[in-house]
């Protein structure tokens, strides 16, 4: 049985690498038949916000990475944490320090003098409890073995081997008597079942620290198996520095909101994103699923890739729904277009999403193609478009009302022959004849195909925008 588990910790937005590491832990969880949890580590009190507990839930909704079961929240299981710290003192797996702060800075600088690494050797360490002074200020220390080594069979780094002597006695009681972030952490994956700790690998030293507590309790109590462990790297950006907002990493909101991405988009970014099956670049969720394994999971970091993160943007915005599509451009289209109501105007919007879904890379890009539908007369013209319609140019306007306004099956193939007609008939291109129509009915020089610009338009509008330029 396998449960994982996501545990950000609010102090800031959900990022790129943190929806990766839930998304890892969801997959490995799905693959396997088992159960992803959420878990809110706000244990941190001034940093913690309620703003960012929001937005991790929010961005990971909207990813379809929503935990299986309520989140956990860590802070209000500090009596737990605490009562396990007691436990580990009970039985000797921990002590109380009564080293002052004064003492510890004393050891510190010392150890910077002598150019050694400071590693805490507390007299505290092996004193009889009976001897420990009470109505005095001390912390509570874990007692890590000083002997042997522990080795990690990490599920992506492989094994790994550290000496215990150098695992540190870390404090798991502060001394108000409040947990410590590493205490609590275990205790919560024991607590909430959790078989496999999937999460960033700047992690790896935390793990071999979080084994002496549950290896303490497994000998106090049993039933505190190790979980198994999966470091994945970190993601850096394109530069191979490590990832930051200059590389176009923001918040998974912003990628949502302010970039108008696509969320099965950022979701097959984020998969391939270190790991991947054979060649395959498009990827389904239930692909995902079937495929992902956590051994497939590259040792190195990953470059983050905008690029790439857009190609697919624009892969999956062809292949989306029209209607969805329309009502995620919807709002876009409102801010650009004073007269657009989403209602009276969503059928055309819907109808015209074939043509522009495949001219856009994101729903900004989208909402941009279609202002032209919605756009009032007489059109405003770009410089482009103005420049293109020349006196000659507006003549040819003249004489295509003359001959469409007697179109009354208007329909692309209809149109697109009559246009080629007339085309032959003057001894010009169609080109000639489709830059300025493009020109007058979009008030744009690109634009979807011009045929289908007519249908979209429909014979009333097209006409009459041909007539505001029309000489
Ligand atoms: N709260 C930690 C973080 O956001 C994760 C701890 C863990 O996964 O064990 O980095």
């Amino acid at each position: 049985r396998v449960v994982t588990r996501f545990a950000p910790s609010p102090t800031g937005f959900l990022h790129i690498g943190g929806a990766r590491t839930a998304l890892f832990n969801w997959l490995y969880a799905r693959h396997h038949g088992g159960t992803y949890l959420l878990r809110i580590e706000d244990t941190d009190r001034a940093r913690s916000t309620d703003a960012a507990i929001d937005a991790i839930f929010d961005g990971l909704n909207w990813l379809g990475l929503g935990g299986d079961a309520d989140p956990v929240f860590q802070f209000a299981r500090s009596d737990r944490h605490a009562q396990v710290a007691q436990a580990m003192l009970d039985a000797g797996h921990a002590y109380r320090c009564y080293l002052t702060q004064e003492e510890l800075a004393e050891r510190r600088a010392k150890a910077q003098e002598e150019r050694r690494p400071f590693r805490l050797q507390s007299e505290w360490r092996d004193a009889d409890p009976a001897t420990w002074p009470e109505g005095q200020p001390y912390v509570v220390r874990v007692k890590a073995p000083r002997d042997g080594e522990t080795v990690i069979d990490d599920l992506v780094q492989g094994s790994i081997t550290v000496q215990n002597a150098e695992i540190d006695d870390y404090v798991i009681l502060r001394g108000d008597g409040t947990p410590t972030y590493m205490l609590a952490v275990v205790v919560d994956d024991h607590d909430m079942g959790v078989t496999h700790v999937i999460r960033g690998d700047d992690h790896i030293n935390n793990a071999f620290r979080q084994l002496v507590i549950i290896r303490a309790m497994d000998a106090i109590e049993g039933g505190w198996a190790d979980p198994a462990y999966g470091h994945i790297p970190l993601i850096h950006g394109a530069d191979g520095a490590k990832l930051s907002k200059r590389h176009g990493a923001l918040g998974v909101d912003a990628y949502r909101d302010e970039m108008g991405l696509l969320p099965e988009a950022v979701f097959n970014y984020l998969l391939r994103l270190g790991w991947g099956h054979g060649d395959e670049e498009i990827i389904s969720r239930e692909q995902a699923v079937e495929w992902f394994d956590i051994a497939d999971v590259n040792k190195g970091a990953s470059r983050f890739d905008l690029k790439k993160l857009l190609n697919l943007n624009g892969h999956y915005l062809r292949e989306a729904d029209d209607a969805r599509l329309a009502d995620l451009v919807a709002p876009r289209l409102a801010a650009l277009v004073p007269g657009f109501d989403a209602a009276r105007d969503r059928a055309l919007l819907v109808s015209a999403m074939p043509v522009l879904k495949v001219r856009a890379a994101d729903l900004n890009e989208l909402a941009k193609g279609a202002v032209f539908l919605f756009a009032q007369r007489p059109l405003a013209l770009d410089e482009k478009a103005q420049s293109l319609l020349t006196a000659d140019a507006r003549g040819i306007l003249g004489n295509v009302i003359g001959r469409l306004s007697g179109e009354s099956d208007w329909t692309a193939p209809v149109l697109e022959a009559s246009l080629k007609a007339m085309a032959a008939e003057l001894g010009v291109g169609l080109g000639k004849i489709a830059q300025p129509l493009r020109a007058s009915l979009t008030g744009q020089a690109t634009s979807p195909g011009i045929f289908d610009v007519l249908v979209l338009l429909g014979k009333e509008e097209a006409l009459a925008r041909l007539n505001d330029h029309a000489a």
